[in-house]
């Protein structure tokens, strides 16, 4: 397995002089030819390699063994991210309506109560009081399909996941929690990353890595308590323990005065307070 060095690419510190620059110069060709051969790599006008997205691991669950994807894509689109590496975590044989109105989204979510309860009903195309954020028939069903279809690259080797989080602002958990992924995946995305933000249910999964996502206030104390940040969804501006969170700075109450990439407050429990958001 090689590492690709932080000042990878051509050749961002000048090019190198004399016969052991020569020498390192061949190993670095070498290296960029291999990973050509090997995945689907553009080289940019300014002569960087960059790679946009691609399976970054396929194999079982952690959280309940059965088969799951982890797919990155980048994209500008976001309004509240800015630019980023989206990753999206799915089963690998369902899509995901059907894991969520079958509960065997269990594989990519967990326990999450926000996964709502399973159901047979033929008029409902996802679980019953489903309440999470992410709208499935959106950026998931449209991630599954494409995997299906084949149109993500191979990307489940350190090589090519360094160069996915090179310089980016990583979002860990688009959809999905990053606890049903083997950590090195998540270590190899965010070894040469600019930034990331990722939120986790499952407790104390890397609390050097993810902020914990906090039901309730109740949740949220238990989480302060063994020194972990948490991630809140409130009701209103009158639900915040101001003495413990901050309103994010991108929310509609907060004026969206910063987008993440500029924020990066959402980097597990390293830095300030805990973070909530108003729900809408
Ligand atoms: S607190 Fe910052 S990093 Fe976290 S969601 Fe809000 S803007 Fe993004």
């Amino acid at each position: 397995m090689v590492c690709l060095p932080r000042t990878f690419g051509p050749w961002r510190d000048g090019a190198p002089s004399g016969r052991k620059a020569a020498k390192s110069q061949d190993r670095i060709r070498i290296t960029c030819v291999k990973l050509v051969q090997m995945v689907q790599v553009d080289i940019n006008k300014k002569g960087k390699i960059k790679m946009d997205k691609g399976i970054i691991y396929k194999g079982p669950s952690l959280l309940d063994g059965k088969p799951i994807v982890a797919i990155a894509t980048y994209s500008s689109r976001n309004t509240k991210t800015g630019k980023v590496l989206q990753t999206y975590i799915i089963r690998s044989d369902i899509s995901p309506l059907e894991a969520s109105k079958t509960g065997e989204d269990f594989s990519i979510c967990g326990d999450c109560k926000l996964r709502g309860t399973p159901t047979t009903d033929s008029d409902r195309k996802q679980a019953k009081k489903r309440d999470c954020y992410v709208n499935l028939g959106q950026g998931p069903t449209i991630v599954y399909k494409s995997f299906i279809n084949g149109v993500y690259p191979k990307a489940d080797f350190q090589w090519s996941r360094i160069l996915l989080g090179l310089d980016r602002f990583v979002r860990i958990g688009t959809y999905g929690d990053p606890a049903a992924v083997p950590n090195h995946v998540w270590e190899q995305l965010l070894s040469n990353a600019d930034t990331w933000t990722a939120y986790t249910h499952q407790s104390n999964w890397r609390p050097d890595i993810a902020m914990q996502s906090a039901d309730n206030h109740e949740q949220a104390i238990a989480q302060w308590k063994q020194g972990n940040r948490t991630f809140r969804v409130i009701a209103d501006l009158g639900d915040i323990d101001k003495q413990n969170e901050a309103l994010c700075p991108a929310s509609k109450e907060a004026g969206r005065r910063v987008q993440c990439t500029a924020c990066k407050l959402c980097k597990g429990s390293s830095k300030g307070k805990s973070i909530a958001i108003v729900k809408h």
